[in-house]
């Protein structure tokens, strides 16, 4: 030790002892060798201290950072399994709402389909209310659920609001009407009323306005037991190009305590959350509605008393559409100081209709109950001035509509009075009792104001062979002359769809009209430059111009012209909101795919013969009959026609061939020739699918199903053109998990279609 430390070096060391009574004792040591005058050794003089304590402070510190440093690699494995548990939740969430979304629209495709086609069959009055309101309750319910799974979209902000223009008072009164049949069901009076000012046309998220009206008209229903529903919309304030418009849904129901108030706008929360609930729900409708009407810049308030009722209302802005028509022109108006009499026990129905007949200048007097009116309407006859139209609630106490309608038959001073009956929609048999008492027309509640417009105008001017809507017993099917006498004209018909351009122009030629038939709205405008048409048939979506914008480019051209061409609307679609896009769009029809040639006649009859704007009727001012293009004829009524197949009774029948041969009228040539078209266009279609199936592109798909769908749905080929509209919704949405498999369902319907048809020809040809 002393040789090899070097002159003056330091030697430090610390030594573990384990004493007698074992304990552990830590030395340190420092030394140093002392050296003569020639560097030899002398001796080593050193220090000893007991470290013990030190050192265990150390040794426990040692361990305590070594147990952090475990914990916190222990922490970190546990952040993460949690985050890939979360990711694993949302992943089961995402798909979970893909699947029910799935599940649900199959079955829910199915009824508004089939409410589609039973639609375009021939239908009484009532069957045809109400098989509308299924399918608009159906699509609504297909809204929701496609609302539903925006919710996570609206979380994450990435749900999109449209900005396209709507009719306001139509959204509201449909809105109103998709719910009056529960509200009816439950004796609750459903009423809508639309304030003095607020704009017709205005411009935003149709589809959310009406999903938070949906929810809150729901809502008030389902926690009303008796009284009344109130949906209002005033205006706050207008600017030039927008207006501040505030909603209120009131009821009379169990309201909500002021507890709870916050807590329902919160998802999944319900005011009772007791396990003995009355009322069922998932909590989440407030959820959205306030996270929609936020996405709107606005904020849902609610105004509730326990016991006595609830108001939810909410302030948005909404753009408005200032060169529309907004409201019934004072001068050209044949309601002006027109007496009518408005009998009905319910005060706030009656502040409605007093509201909107004094909008259209009308002189309305308003009485609660039937002895009421009889009086009122024995002082007008006997002051010389009877009522012009008496607009009666059916369901009232003492004496009822229909009674009342009785005692005023007996007067013949009032047999000149024009009787409206406003029933309400569960009261399928009141059609016929206003048939059997004389009523003029009636009307289902909530009334619509266009619907009420409509119907007093047609009453009033009986000579109007357009105004037949509304009146008991009428239907579109019952506004149809037969084309034997009728006069002939020359129509456009622009169609991108061989199978349906075959069609209309087979039903069209059929009563002697003569057709044109072009392809896209390109053609058509070029059509009506140098030929005169007494109307156009116009396809919406076509290839190098739409619909839309044909019609626009038409009407820009009438602006120099003054002559207005009846354009016809042909969509399959048939889409709430539809209607009212075409007519403002500048069409003055419009006709569901599949054509039922019946509708498709009276559309066009009912306004070839409208006056036009100088006065003569438009098809007087025919010139020509047509040449190119022109689609020879290929019925001849003379041959005899062999019997269609009849439709099997099963429902899954490939081809109705009972309805078919409706459609084509028992012509045999045109049925084949529609087949033909059918087998040489229906492979490029599913091809195109395929293609967009192949490069995920929703709208190629959505596109080619839509056309493929319209060709099934002419040849009545239900199950293949339900599997087709699936393709096509799918492809609208753009989720196409399931496409695949829509694809094959699609197939194996077109198989069997095919089969069928195949079946069919060879019965035929034998
Ligand atoms: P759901 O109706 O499906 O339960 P919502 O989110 O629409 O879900 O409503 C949440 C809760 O708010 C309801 O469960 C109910 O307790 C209460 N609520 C909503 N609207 C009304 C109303 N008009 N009257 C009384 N309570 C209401």
């Amino acid at each position: 030790f002393a040789k090899t430390c070097a002159a003056g070096m330091q030697f430090r060391s610390e030594y573990r002892f384990i004493s007698r009574d074992r304990r552990e004792v830590w030395v340190h040591g420092e030394a140093r060798v002392v050296r003569d005058e020639f560097g030899r050794p002398l001796f080593i003089q050193g220090i000893a201290f007991d470290i013990t304590e030190s050192k265990r402070a150390e040794q426990a510190l040692r361990r305590s950072a070594e147990d952090l440093e475990m914990k916190v690699a222990e922490r970190t494995v546990a952040l993460k399994e949690a985050s890939l548990r979360a990711d694993m939740a949302n992943q089961a969430r995402a798909s979970f709402l893909a699947n029910m979304s799935h599940e649900i629209r199959t079955p829910l495709n199915g009824i508004v389909g089939m409410t589609e086609l039973a639609l375009d069959t021939q239908l009484s009055y009532g069957q045809f209310e109400y098989l509308s309101t299924i399918k608009s309750c159906a699509d609504s319910l297909l809204n929701i659920i496609n609302d539903i799974l925006d919710f996570s979209k609206i979380e994450a902000g990435k749900l999109q609001m449209d900005h396209v223009g709507f009719h306001l008072p139509d959204l509201l009164s449909d809105t109103c009407k998709t719910l009056g049949f529960r509200a009816d069901q439950k004796g609750l009076e459903l009423a809508c009323r639309i304030g003095p000012n607020v704009p017709e046309y205005v411009i935003g998220d149709s589809g959310r306005l009406r999903q938070v009206l949906i929810n809150l008209v729901g809502n008030a229903i389902k926690f009303t037991k008796q009284g009344e529903v109130v949906v209002q919309v005033e205006v706050l304030s207008r600017a030039d190009n927008s207006a501040q418009l505030k909603f209120a849904v009131s009821d009379t129901g169990i309201g909500i305590p002021k507890e709870k108030q916050s807590r329902i706008f919160s998802a999944f929360e319900q005011a009772d959350t007791s396990t003995t609930r009355t009322y069922g729900g998932t909590g989440l409708g407030l959820a959205i509605a306030s996270k929609l009407v936020a996405l709107m810049d606005g904020k849902i308030e609610i105004a509730s008393e326990e016991g006595r009722g609830s108001t939810f209302s909410f302030i948005v802005r909404l753009d408005m559409e200032p060169e529309r028509e907004q409201n019934i022109s004072r001068s050209t108006n044949p309601l002006r100081n027109l007496p009518v009499l408005v009998v009905d026990d319910n005060q706030t129905n009656r502040r409605i209709l007093a509201e909107i007949l004094t909008n259209w200048y009308m002189q309305p007097t308003m009485v609660a109950g039937g002895q009421e009116a009889l009086t009122a309407l024995e002082q007008a006859a006997d002051r010389g001035r009877p009522f012009a139209l008496v607009l009666l609630d059916a369901q009232m106490p003492e004496m009822d509509g229909f009674m009342l309608v009785e005692h005023i038959k007996t007067d013949p001073r009032m047999k000149e009075t024009i009787l409206m009956m406003l029933s309400s929609a569960a009261q399928h048999s009141d059609a016929e009792r206003c048939r059997s008492l004389g009523v003029a027309a009636y009307l289902t509640k909530p009334i619509k104001q266009s619907e009420l417009l409509d119907t007093i105008l047609s009453l009033l001017h009986p000579a109007d062979p357009c105004a037949t809507q509304g009146k008991p017993g009428s239907s579109p099917a019952s506004a149809i002359t037969s084309g034997g006498t009728s006069p002939k004209w020359n129509i456009l018909l622009a169609e991108d769809n061989p199978v349906n351009q075959r069609v209309a122009a087979g039903i069209l030629e059929k009563r002697g009209h003569t057709v044109t038939a072009v392809e896209n709205g390109l053609e058509a405008l070029q059509a009506v430059k140098v030929q005169r048409f007494d109307l156009v048939l116009m396809d919406l979506q076509m290839p190098e111009m739409d619909g839309f914008a044909a019609t626009s480019a038409i009407r820009e051209m009438e602006e120099t012209s003054g002559r207005h061409l009846p354009i016809v609307a042909m969509t399959a679609r048939a889409m709430k909101g539809d209607r009212e896009c075409c007519l403002q769009a500048g069409m003055d029809g419009y006709v569901s795919k599949p054509i039922n040639p019946k509708v498709l006649l009276a559309t066009i009859e009912s306004l070839v013969c409208r006056p036009v704007m100088n006065g003569q009727p438009a098809h007087n001012q025919k010139i020509q009959t047509m040449n190119h293009n022109h689609i020879p004829a290929t019925v001849n009524a003379s041959a005899p026609v062999p019997a269609l197949p009849e439709t099997k009774a099963d429902a899954l029948a490939a081809v109705d061939f009972t309805e078919l041969s409706e459609r084509v009228e028992n012509d045999l040539t045109l049925l084949q020739e529609m087949i033909e078209l059918y087998l040489q266009s229906s492979p490029r279609l599913l091809m195109e699918i395929e293609l967009g199936i192949s490069k995920s592109d929703g709208l190629t798909i959505q596109r080619a199903a839509h056309a493929l769908k319209g060709a099934l749905q002419n040849l009545s080929a239900g199950p293949s053109a339900r599997a087709a509209l699936q393709l096509e919704q799918l492809g609208r949405s753009g989720e196409l998990d399931s496409v695949d498999q829509s694809l094959v369902e699609l197939k194996t319907e077109m198989d069997r279609l095919r089969f069928e048809l195949d079946r069919w020809s060879k019965e035929v040809c034998v």
